[in-house]
């Protein structure tokens, strides 16, 4: 097989990882090749949303492991081919030197013992790294089950480094992916949040330690493979990053390539649960929520007609309106149509004097939204009563496709234990 054809099956073959963000690294190489951005910048994406800006591939795409929703399991009928070490370092310089790309994200199926495939991963870094000192973007996937010793080794060539926990629950992953532990992945990741935490700590004392995965860790959830609500996957995500450390958790949404009557029949991709979730990761990153605030109690899932801060803020009116010379940065932060750009310059600009409501718009606020939900000296800056408000907010969100939750899962109704996981 030449080379053209292993790229492009080992390319498409990892097209379903979304976990692949460049964001968070600023590695640079003295007199060597290229750097990595810590803007973030070598991003962009496919027609389905997916990120493509590094070099993207699988080392291998043979795999013992059959999971149902996974494109390369071991009983999916396709062409089968590996990269050799050699191979790999040669595509990504030769795509590097061309401005082609900004980085690797180097995974792979499970072809052999953990640490045999793990070491491989590691070997494509460290001949990159060593031989042919490039500076670039590396994100390596970790390989739940291999030694500690080559997830250690790992975080020294890589950027960033991702355990794949694809299902919310355990139950989930027995159901779909019975070969895969959630407690090693987990284990796994705790692992790295610990060496992570260990090189700053050693970086602050100003110790020669080296770096460990300085754009730290990420995961990849794969959303609506199986019955897990929105609930359940907000409040792991929330686990994820702050026991786990993680710097990010992605979403994917289940896209069906099989026809395993363990997989729910879905009319289309579920992209807009996947968008939802996203906004709602924002949230808790970003906005101040906590996980258990996001949905109120008895709610499971997010709504696809409203984004989830302006379903927040109709199920609180009694939050609103916040006054815009009183209210702290974090009150702001809770305006539907006020992000963090808005709310710091409010802040900033009263430090001078009071702010009037015309002056908004001219600090760059777009009170589409937000002018429902502030006031100043005590008046409401529009006096649309709750219902109003409610049609305004559906009709200014972006219009949804199919309903993420209209076609059921086969198995939606066999009341399967939603067994959370134990963290280590
Ligand atoms: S371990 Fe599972 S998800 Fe990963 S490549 Fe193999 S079958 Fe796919």
């Amino acid at each position: 097989m030449d080379m053209a054809e292993k790229v492009e099956i080992l390319a498409a073959s990892a097209r379903y990882d979304a976990s692949c963000a460049s964001s968070g690294s600023s590695r640079r190489s003295k007199g060597g090749l290229g750097a990595s951005s810590p803007s973030g910048v070598c991003h962009s994406f496919t027609g389905d949303g997916r990120c493509v800006s590094l070099l993207k591939l699988l080392y291998s795409n043979s795999c013992r492991k059959d999971c149902a929703y996974c494109a390369n399991r071991a009983s999916a009928d396709i062409a089968r081919t590996s990269f050799t070490v050699e191979e790999l370092v040669k595509l990504t310089i030769g795509f590097y030197r061309r401005n082609y790309i900004e980085g690797l994200f180097l995974s792979s199926g499970i072809f052999s013992d953990p640490d045999i495939v793990m070491g491989r991963l590691i070997e494509v870094a460290r001949v990159l790294r060593e031989r042919e000192r490039f500076g670039g973007y590396i994100h390596l996937k970790a390989i739940p089950g291999c030694g500690e010793a080559l997830l250690r080794k790992a975080g020294l060539y890589a950027d960033r480094l991702s355990a794949n926990i694809e299902l919310p629950t355990a139950s989930s992953l027995a159901l779909l992916a019975p070969q895969k532990s959630g407690q090693e992945i987990l284990g796994a990741m705790r692992f790295m949040g610990q060496a992570e935490a260990e090189s700053k700590e050693d970086r602050r004392r100003r110790l020669r330690a080296p770096a460990f995965a300085p754009a730290g860790q990420s995961t990849q959830l794969v959303i609506g493979a199986s019955p897990d609500d929105d609930r359940t996957i907000i409040r792991l995500a929330g686990a994820l990053y702050g026991r786990m450390g993680l710097r990010r958790v992605y979403y994917s949404a289940f896209i069906p390539v099989s026809s395993d009557p363990r997989l729910p029949i879905l009319r289309s991709p579920p992209l807009i649960r996947e968008h939802r979730l996203y906004q709602a990761d924002w949230l808790m990153r970003f906005y101040g929520f906590k996980p258990d605030e996001i949905l109120d109690e008895g709610e499971s899932n997010l709504s696809a007609d409203l984004d989830p801060k302006s379903a927040w803020a109709l199920r609180h009116p009694d939050f609103f309106p916040v006054d815009i010379d009183k209210a702290d940065y974090f009150q702001l932060l809770r305006v539907p149509g006020l992000g963090v750009t808005g709310a710091g310059r409010i802040i900033t600009t009263r430090r001078a004097g009071r702010i009037a409501p015309e002056d908004l718009p001219k600090m760059g606020i777009v009170m589409k939204r937000a002018r429902y939900f502030l006031s100043s000296g005590g008046r409401p800056l529009d006096a649309t009563d709750q219902d109003g408000i409610a049609r305004s907010l559906v009709a200014t969100s972006a219009k949804p496709g199919p309903s993420p939750h209209a076609a059921p899962a086969p198995h939606a109704d066999q009341a399967l234990p939603q067994l959370e996981f134990a963290f280590p």
